[in-house]
C-alpha cells in the first residue's frame, strides 16, 4: 500500500520565504496525482519535500502508516524522475538502469531480470547497449523512467518529466505514462505547469497558487466546477472568458447586464445570486469558449443570452475555429464549428449557453454558481 498523508505541511526557506503554506492532502494507493500551477507556486518544493530532498519546516508527512519527515530519501521507498533525466553519460542504458540496484547489492541475475522486464515494458530492449548521447529525447526519458521502475518503488515522483521534449513526443510520452500507471498500479505524484498534461493524466489534480492549494478535484470537476476565478482561468485552453456584469434581480428572475447585453440566468443559478444578495452588484460572468455559440439554431433557441460583436481575428485549427472579439471592452474567444461563415470584420451574434455560465464574486473571486 502506498497511500500518502500530508498534514499542514509548510516550507519556509532559510531566507524567510514561505514557499508552501499549510498543505493538506490525503493521497490514496494507486492514485495519479498532479500538482499544477504557475511558475513559483511551490509544486516542486512540495514534491521535493515528499522525496526527502528538501526539509519540511512544519507539518507531518506519512507514506503508508509511517511518518517519514526525518527518514532519508533512500529509505522512503520512492523513485523520482527529473526533468533533465539525470542519466550517467558514460554508462549504457542497461547500466544506467542497473546502477541503483547494484548499489543496493541486489544479486546480478535478479538485476538482469528486473532491467530486462523494465526494458520490455518501456520498449527499450533494442537500446540497452547504447549510451545516452546516442538516444533521442524521448528514448532518454524512457530510460529515466526505466531506472525508476526497476527500483519497484511504492511511489513515483515526477517533476515535469516531459518538459524537454517536443510537442509531438510529449503527447506520445503522455500516453506512455498513462499506460505505465495502469500497468504498474503504483501511486504517482506528477508536477507540471501544463494544464493539458494535468487534465489528461491525473485521477485528481491539485491546483496551487502562491504556495496555497486552491482546489483538489478530478479533471472533470475542476473543469466543470472551478471553485474560484484563478482555477477557472488556469484550467482550460483557450481560457474561460470573463466579463464584468451587473446583477439585476426582478422577482425570481436574474439578468446579468453587460452594457446593452442582458443575459438571463436559469432558475437554479438565479437563486444563488438572489440568496447571496447580489442585486445591483457587479459580478464576474465566466463562460468557456465552447459555450459561446454562433449557430443560427442555438441563437434562436436562446434569445435571452445573445451578445453581438465584430470579429477581430478568425483562426482555423482544422477541427475547430476560434473567433476573437470584444464585448464591452472584455476580450472573448468563441470555439465554434469549422463550417462557420463568420470571418474577420464580420459583425456576428453569439448566444451563451446559460446552463454553463459561471458567476464569481468580484471581490472574493470565489464561485457563486
Ligand atoms: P516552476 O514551475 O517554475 O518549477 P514551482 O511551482 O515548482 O515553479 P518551486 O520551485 O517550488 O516552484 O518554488 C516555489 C517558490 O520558492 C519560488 O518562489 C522560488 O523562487 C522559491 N524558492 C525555491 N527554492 C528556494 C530556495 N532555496 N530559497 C529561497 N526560495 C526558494
Amino acid at each position: 500500500m502506498a497511500s500518502l498523508s500530508l498534514k499542514d505541511i509548510c516550507k519556509v526557506y532559510p531566507n524567510g520565504f514561505e514557499a508552501v503554506k499549510n498543505f493538506n492532502l490525503e493521497i490514496e494507493d494507486k492514485e495519479f496525482i498532479i500538482f499544477v500551477g504557475p511558475s513559483g507556486c511551490g509544486k516542486s518544493t512540495t514534491l521535493r519535500m515528499i522525496a526527502g530532498l528538501e526539509e519540511i519546516s512544519s507539518g507531518e508527512l506519512k507514506i503508508g502508516d509511517r511518518v517519514v519527515n526525518d527518514v532519508e530519501p533512500k529509505d522512503r521507498d520512492i523513485a523520482m524522475v527529473f526533468q533533465n533525466y539525470a542519466l550517467y553519460p558514460h554508462m549504457t542504458v542497461y547500466d544506467n538502469m542497473a546502477f541503483g540496484l547494484k548499489l543496493r547489492k541486489v544479486p546480478k541475475d535478479q538485476i538482469d531480470k528486473m532491467v530486462k522486464e523494465a526494458a520490455r515494458i518501456l520498449d527499450l530492449e533494442p537500446l540497452l547497449d547504447r549510451k545516452p548521447k546516442a538516444l533521442s529525447g524521448g528514448q532518454r526519458q524512457r530510460v529515466a523512467m526505466g531506472r525508476a521502475i526497476v527500483r519497484d518503488p511504492k511511489v513515483f515522483l515526477m517533476d515535469e518529466p516531459l518538459s524537454n521534449l517536443d510537442a509531438k513526443l510529449r503527447v506520445q510520452m503522455r500516453i506512455e505514462i498513462s499506460k505505465l500507471h495502469q500497468r504498474l498500479g503504483t501511486t504517482i505524484i506528477y508536477v507540471t505547469h501544463d494544464q493539458t498534461e494535468a487534465m489528461t493524466l491525473g485521477t485528481r489534480i491539485v491546483v496551487m497558487k502562491d504556495g496555497i492549494i486552491q482546489q483538489v478535484d478530478t479533471p472533470q470537476n475542476l473543469y466543470a466546477a472551478p471553485c474560484n476565478l484563478f482555477v477557472a482561468g488556469f484550467i482550460g485552453s483557450p481560457q474561460m472568458n470573463f466579463l464584468d456584469a451587473v446583477c439585476k434581480v426582478n422577482g425570481d428572475k436574474v439578468t446579468l447586464q453587460i452594457g446593452p447585453h442582458a443575459i438571463q440566468l436559469p432558475p437554479a443559478k438565479a437563486k444563488k445570486l438572489i440568496s447571496g444578495g447580489y442585486d445591483g452588484k457587479t459580478v464576474v460572468l465566466g463562460i468557456r469558449p465552447e459555450d459561446v455559440n454562433d449557430s443560427q439554431m442555438f441563437i434562436e433557441a436562446s434569445p435571452n443570452s445573445v451578445v453581438e460583436s465584430t470579429i477581430k481575428v478568425y483562426e482555423l485549427l482544422g477541427a475547430e475555429v476560434y473567433l476573437y472579439f470584444d464585448v464591452e471592452g472584455f476580450p472573448m474567444t468563441a470555439r465554434v464549428d469549422p463550417r462557420t461563415t463568420a470571418r474577420t470584420g464580420d459583425t456576428v451574434k453569439f448566444a451563451l449557453d446559460v446552463e454553463r455560465i459561471h458567476v464569481f464574486d468580484k471581490e472574493t473571486e470565489l464561485t457563486i454558481t
